[in-house]
């Protein structure tokens, strides 16, 4: 995809501060990090998403999603880490070619995650079983 620009990361054309490489996958610092040591882990093949991305690619970045994690609990001390991905602009996705973040946290940092809200009686079953019948 000439336009996308991890995939000009891919291809060496726009600088990154490259982390960790094997054959289907990259890992690169997100220029703006949550914390110093935030790392995006792509596909080397274009897909938008993890709707559009092939088993076997995404399996490989989840890998070296989890090589990750262990490289930023070694090199800086990380006490724990946000593994996520945004897919589609709903969910916030800004660069369309699929990508895992990869976030060291630290004791006491700050960040906080989504506050959830418990169901309402019954409803966790109907959903459930509304997830359940998309896979039949
Ligand atoms: P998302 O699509 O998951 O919402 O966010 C995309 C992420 O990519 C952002 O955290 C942003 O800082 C990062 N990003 C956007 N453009 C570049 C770039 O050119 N180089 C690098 N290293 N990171 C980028
Ligand atoms: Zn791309």
């Amino acid at each position: 995809m000439p336009e996308c620009i991890f995939c000009k990361i891919v291809a060496g054309t726009i600088p990154a501060e490259r982390v960790y490489e094997d054959e289907k996958t990259l890992a690169f610092l997100d220029i703006t990090p949550v914390n110093p040591g935030h790392t995006l882990v792509i596909p080397k093949k274009h897909a938008a998403d993890v709707f559009e991305i092939e088993e076997d690619e995404w399996k490989a970045v989840m890998h070296a999603a989890r090589t990750v994690a262990h490289m930023l609990e070694k090199s800086l001390g990380a006490h724990g880490v946000n593994v996520t991905t945004n897919n589609r602009p709903a969910a916030g996705q800004i660069v369309f070619h699929s990508h895992v973040h990869v976030i060291p946290r630290f004791d006491g940092d700050g960040f906080q995650n989504w506050k959830g809200t418990p169901y309402v009686q019954g409803e966790a079953q109907k959903m459930a079983e509304k997830i359940r019948n998309a896979n039949a």
